[in-house]
């Protein structure tokens, strides 16, 4: 397909990615399902050739329409006939044994509609390189992994040519098993936060992840290049103090080498023709991007334990007193970034008062919310200190 977004080698594959990537994550938060399938269409129409979604990547739109990102991804691939390249399909699943792999596997399979023609993959006319990961692999995912070898059991479902790549996907702070993955030479794709705000998992982590990824050959997705859904509104915050707009954090992910392609969850057909227009300008120069960081490191304190809304804990997890507890806590962290800027605080405790449904005092410290957060949050003590700064 005739492209201008850019394209760079995905790993040791063989496959040119186009930089610039759907992160299909947030289909789910848009009006409709008609809407969602404008934006897949949209972009496969711009060249873009590679999509990131998963089993677990389901919720409601705005209108109240049930919506799973796999199957949006499935029925528009079915709908095209004049695609002439294969289109990358990475997806993962929450399992971490072989039992469990086959059942989020399949259905998988069957959201997406995947089929196995003459050795290739497809979906209707469209094949597909389709990459399968271990799901946001941590510690407690680790240990069930190595005990129940579904590495291995993975690795036989590949050469059966049931998918083409295998991966992961990990969090900040959860380099030991990253480097353990990698090391198992079972994995060709990784998928890794990173962005010039939090550089942790690159080059001023204790381990650098991505170079690690890189030399061993893996094709690396940069996730979170924009700090995460909820950030948007922070960082309308903190670029009161620090000037970096979507743009420069686009251009800075895509200044490091060791990644194939940025996740880009854009959730409007405008801001992702604002991405790849920002992914076409001139690279980087190592001053510019210096002095980004240097910008960056002004406020990148804020970034730190705080939840980012990514809502990866509620796709398994439901409080039992019914709390909405991201959304408490992304107020208070705009509200606790407002506060260390100078900046004023006082719309975001209105905006928590007007909250429907229960809030920070309902919570019984139970930590249940805490095991499934991506970013080792301890949830407990943060609705205390919310119910402290928010609460009348
Ligand atoms: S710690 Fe609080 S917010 Fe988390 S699950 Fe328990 S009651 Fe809900
Ligand atoms: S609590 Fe953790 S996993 Fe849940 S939305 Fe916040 S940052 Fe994301």
């Amino acid at each position: 397909m005739q492209t201008k977004v850019k394209r760079r080698p995905f790993g040791n594959t063989g496959l040119m990615v186009s930089e610039v990537a759907l992160g299909a994550m947030n289909l789910r938060m848009l009006k409709d399902s008609d809407q969602a399938r404008a934006l897949v269409h949209y972009v496969l129409d711009q060249g873009v050739n590679l999509i990131d979604t998963a089993r677990a990547y389901n919720g409601v739109t705005q209108s109240g329409e049930p919506l799973e990102s796999e199957q949006i991804v499935g029925q528009v691939l079915r709908s095209r006939t004049d695609i002439d390249e294969p289109i990358v399909i990475v997806t993962k699943g929450h399992a971490y044994t072989p039992e469990g792999f086959d059942e989020d596997f399949s259905a998988s399979m069957k959201a997406l509609g995947v089929e196995k023609r003459g050795g290739k993959l497809y979906i209707g006319q469209v094949e597909i390189k389709l990459v399968y990961f271990f799901h946001g692999i941590k510690q407690d995912r680790w240990q069930p992994m190595v005990e129940t070898n579904v590495i291995e059991y993975a690795k036989k479902r590949q050469a059966a040519g049931d998918f083409t790549y295998l991966g992961f996907s990990a969090h900040y702070g959860d380099g030991e098993q990253i480097k353990a993955a990698i090391d198992t030479g079972a994995m060709q794709v990784v998928e890794l936060p990173y962005n010039v705000y939090n550089r942790s998992i690159g080059e001023d982590g204790a381990f650098d992840a991505l170079s690690y990824a890189h030399a061993h050959g893996l094709a690396i997705v940069n996730m979170k290049c924009f700090n995460g859904n909820g950030m948007v509104p922070a960082t309308k915050i903190i670029q009161e103090v620090c000037n970096i707009g979507h743009g420069d954090m686009l251009r800075f992910s895509l200044s490091n080498p060791n990644i194939s392609c940025v996740d880009a969850g854009a959730r409007y057909i405008e801001e992702f023709q604002a991405d790849i227009d920002a992914s076409l300008l001139e690279p980087l120069t190592a001053q510019e991007r210096q002095a980004l960081k240097d910008k960056a490191d002004r406020v990148s304190g804020l970034f730190t334990d705080i939840c980012r809304e990514c809502m990866h804990c509620l796709e398994k997890f439901e409080c039992p007193q019914g709390i909405h507890f991201p959304t408490i806590l992304g107020i208070h962290a705009r509200y606790s970034m407002a506060k260390a800027l100078g900046v004023d605080a006082q719309a975001y405790r209105k905006q928590y008062q007007e909250l429907s449904g229960p809030l920070a005092d309902a919570c019984v410290g139970c930590g249940g919310c805490s095991a499934w957060c991506e970013y080792h949050l301890d949830i407990p003590a943060m609705m205390q200190k919310a119910l402290a700064d928010l609460d009348e």
